[in-house]
């Protein structure tokens, strides 16, 4: 039964209006640019003039049908950033490139097929399922970055707490006084990532994509909201509605945005991707991301997908599953979205 206190929340939240929410009777091109600049301005902004990438590959794998590097890039003046970054043989020409963003776990290791100690994957590969090798052995260019308070980027003494132990309040919480955000913090370091991208001769500028899950599903989703060189997004258990998600359970600091509700429902926010093309995955037993409202989001989208025209560049897979990657769709839908005639062909 629900007490007196939570009623209060409940109809206050409710009562709390979002500002920057969609209107189809509004101009949709006006609502865009000022939404896209309201929620810059809510990740906590971004650096005026960006630090020299100054790239450096410290490691090259050759693998079974890929090559795995390492580079660190600079992100932050003074804040260095490791990436992963997987190349399929064989390549003829510069290939689309897919940034590819992990969730919480281990760090980006979860998801290029590495166990926490850096050795190869032995064993099950998890939730994160390898998606970013599972993308490469389908042909793109893959970037992935670690984000900031996982794996290699945690303080010491979370890093004590074992391999999946993370430094999200620790640095969230700092930033948060400063008037930052984790999620800007991480948004921005996604976005140098497609600067780093963009300079690779191996990779083609004008067809770069977004994967995403959970907490990367955040960073993928938002980032794409944010930047239109980013053509395609596959936001996974992630978009919903704040409601039904972050505000109805504990979920991790990160995923607290100040001012984000009086701006935004997530889906006037992911929204901002339009017409880009977007998938959206959710497993029906996800319990942190859950099913019911996923859909209530994705009927939003749709709404403003058909605003601008672009019915046809939105597509779900509700899958049967938990919270974990699907990619039953995804991987086709990427490649068809990133390929010669993005959005022509359907899934
Ligand atoms: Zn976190």
């Amino acid at each position: 039964m629900e007490r007196q206190l939570e009623t209060y929340f409940r109809e206050f939240m409710n009562g709390v209006r979002a500002r920057h929410a969609f209107d189809p009777e509004a101009d949709r091109d006006q609502w865009r640019t000022a939404a896209v600049a309201k929620l810059r301005e809510l990740l906590g902004g971004f650096p005026e003039e960006k630090a020299p990438l100054d790239p450096i590959t410290t490691e090259r794998v050759a693998l079974d049908g890929y090559t795995r590097e390492r580079v660190e890039i600079v992100t932050f003046e003074g804040l260095r950033m490791p990436m992963y970054v997987l190349t399929p043989d064989g390549a003829d020409g510069p290939l689309p490139a897919v940034i590819a963003c992990h969730g919480h776990g281990y760090g980006v290791k979860d998801i290029v097929g590495l166990e926490p100690d850096g050795s190869e994957r032995r064993g099950d590969p998890g939730l994160h399922k390898d998606f970013a090798v599972a993308l490469v052995r389908r042909g793109f260019l893959v970037i992935a970055p670690e984000l900031l308070g996982f794996g290699e980027r945690r303080f010491a003494e979370d890093a004590a707490g074992g391999p999946k132990a993370n430094s999200c309040f620790r640095i969230a919480v700092q930033l948060l006084m400063a008037g930052k955000t984790l999620a800007g913090y991480r948004v921005y370091e996604t976005l140098r990532a497609v600067d780093y991208v963009e300079g690779r001769a191996d990779a083609r500028a004008d067809r770069i994509g977004i994967m995403g899950i959970s907490g990367g599903g955040l960073v993928a989703a938002f980032a794409a909201a944010v930047d239109e060189r980013l053509r395609a997004a596959v936001v996974s258990g992630y978009a919903n509605t704040f409601q039904g998600s972050i505000l109805d359970r504990n979920h991790c600091i990160d995923n607290y945005i100040p001012g984000m509700s009086a701006a935004f429902a997530m889906s006037d926010a992911i929204g901002l991707i339009a017409p880009r093309p977007l998938l959206v995955e959710s497993g029906d037993k996800d319990l942190v991301f859950p099913r019911g409202p996923a859909v209530e989001a994705y009927e939003a989208l749709r709404a403003i997908y058909a605003a601008f025209g672009a019915e046809d560049r939105l597509q779900a897979d509700f899958f049967a599953g938990g919270h974990e990657i699907g990619g039953a769709v995804a991987y086709d839908w990427l490649a068809s979205m990133l390929g010669d005639e993005p959005g022509a062909a359907s899934v």
